[in-house]
């Protein structure tokens, strides 16, 4: 075993660790032979003097290895197609709701271990508790005994995978060292290795509403997480796509559930259509992954077709019969939405185009007024949120709502009205719309 200081030292002077000074780091952090200042400090000079991909890919074993890891193989058999889907994460992004059924419903298994909401994105777990009864608190044999009957199960990490992850994530939250590539690969990676996979696709949002705002850092921290998943066995691939405004049309935990079961449905709006776009492209790039289809035109038709023939509506309520939902949400997706809210237009100062919109301001606002958490403890309101009525690229009239805020009181009202208002920049010329899908890597 390596003192701490040793390892502290030789890192802070910029020297290379090797895998089992890695592993001695991580098993040290998480089992607390390590105190926690030690624990920060390595990872702090790991944020400055970064981590080559050899390190990079020793830490993320480690992590790999301080839990346990599921096995689907002894059930489905070695080949099976098992697949999952993570996003970096953006405001009002909720296609995990609509993958895991659709990619199931297409014959992939989905063993989708998710996140809670935290700052200004949210998070699926959150949403998920919006429907009455659902359980996202599973067993491992639960968890694995859902995926195997109805394609997919989504559910929270326990305490039995990564717990390095969360020990370490919890310092680097209080110390400042969140936004560093190898870190964040290592986190990620290690949670999505556990689960067993044949095949991963990443959604690297990059955009106002974004973790990454610019495209140089998210194509790097794309680049990095697909060598890394390629490096363990697993056929990933990663989409960079664009967090320049809210996905779809609502921003909101029980909002974002009801416009999945409407897009299941085929009832949607204009304003949700790229939540669909986006959510076909991703699936259909787990289905070439795992060879459930031979090219991309094919898996979206087999997509297409399972959403046309209610069949993924149909793996989405088998799922809440499983999970403890309440199945009646398929059927009458309104009772998501409770009746009380106030209901506040956001209108347009000026008449003209829509040419920006700050995400991450809609996503702080929402957050502000109950929909979002500040700290882990924080409760969820999970009924209010945001309605776009106007995307990026739109044409709009002085007065005219440019979305809808839906609030408890006036006072949570007034917190927010002048900050969402801002959040919309109107030029009398059209600027050009961002690239929804910016890049595909690996
Ligand atoms: N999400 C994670 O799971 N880990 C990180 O380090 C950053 C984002």
């Amino acid at each position: 075993m390596n003192a701490p200081q040793d390892l502290i030292r030789r890192k802070r002077d910029g020297f290379r660790l090797s895998a089992s000074e890695i592993n001695d780091f991580v098993a040290g952090a998480t089992e607390g032979a390590w105190a926690d200042y030690q624990t920060s400090a390595l990872l702090m000079a790991c944020f400055i003097n970064g981590l080559n991909v050899a390190e990079q890919n020793a830490l993320t074993a480690a992590m790999l290895e301080s839990g346990e890891r599921f096995d689907f193989s002894e059930i489905l058999g070695k080949d099976a197609p098992i697949a999952d889907k993570h996003s970096t994460g953006g405001v009002g992004d909720k296609t995990s709701l609509l993958i895991a059924p659709i990619a199931a419903s297409c014959g992939a298994f989905v063993p989708m271990i998710s996140g809670r909401g935290l700052g200004h994105t949210g998070g699926t777990l959150d949403k998920l508790e919006s429907i009455g009864g659902y359980n996202v608190r599973l067993t491992k044999e639960e968890f694995k005994r859902i995926v195997v009957k109805c394609g997919f199960a989504l559910a929270g990490q326990t305490d039995q995978i990564v717990p390095a992850d969360k020990k370490l994530y919890a310092l680097r939250d209080a110390t400042a060292t969140i936004e560093s590539v190898p870190l964040i690969v290592a986190s990620i990676m290690s949670k999505k290795l556990a689960e067993g996979l044949s095949a991963l696709v990443l959604d690297v949002k990059t955009g106002t509403g974004a973790f990454m705002q610019t495209e140089r850092e998210a194509h790097r921290l794309a680049k990095a997480l697909v060598e890394t998943g390629n490096a363990f066995g697993v056929k990933t691939q990663a989409v960079v796509s664009d967090m320049n405004q809210p996905l779809g049309k609502y921003v909101g935990n029980a909002l974002e559930v009801f416009e999945c079961v409407k897009i299941l449905r085929g009832e949607f709006d204009e304003q949700s259509k790229q939540t669909l776009d986006l959510s076909i492209e991703l699936a259909a790039r787990m289905l070439v992954l795992t060879a459930i289809a031979d090219t991309f035109e094919n898996a979206k038709s087999k997509i297409e077709d399972c959403l046309h023939s209610g069949a993924a509506l149909e793996k989405f309520r088998q799922n809440l019969e499983l999970q403890g939902g309440d199945a009646k949400t398929c059927d009458a997706p309104e009772i998501l939405l409770e009746k009380n809210l106030l209901e506040v237009k956001i209108n347009a100062h000026a008449s003209g185009f829509v040419n920006q919109i700050d995400a991450s301001e809609i996503g702080k606002a929402i957050q502000s007024i109950g929909g979002g958490r500040a700290k882990v403890e924080d409760r969820i309101d999970y009924a209010v949120g945001f309605a776009c009525e106007k995307k990026l690229g739109d044409e709009v009239e002085e007065h005219e709502p440019l979305g809808t805020l839906l609030c408890r009181t006036e006072a949570q009202a007034a917190r927010v009205l002048a900050k969402l208002q801002m959040a919309y920049k109107i030029g009398e010329e059209k600027s050009a719309t961002p690239e929804f899908i910016k890049e595909i890597i690996g």
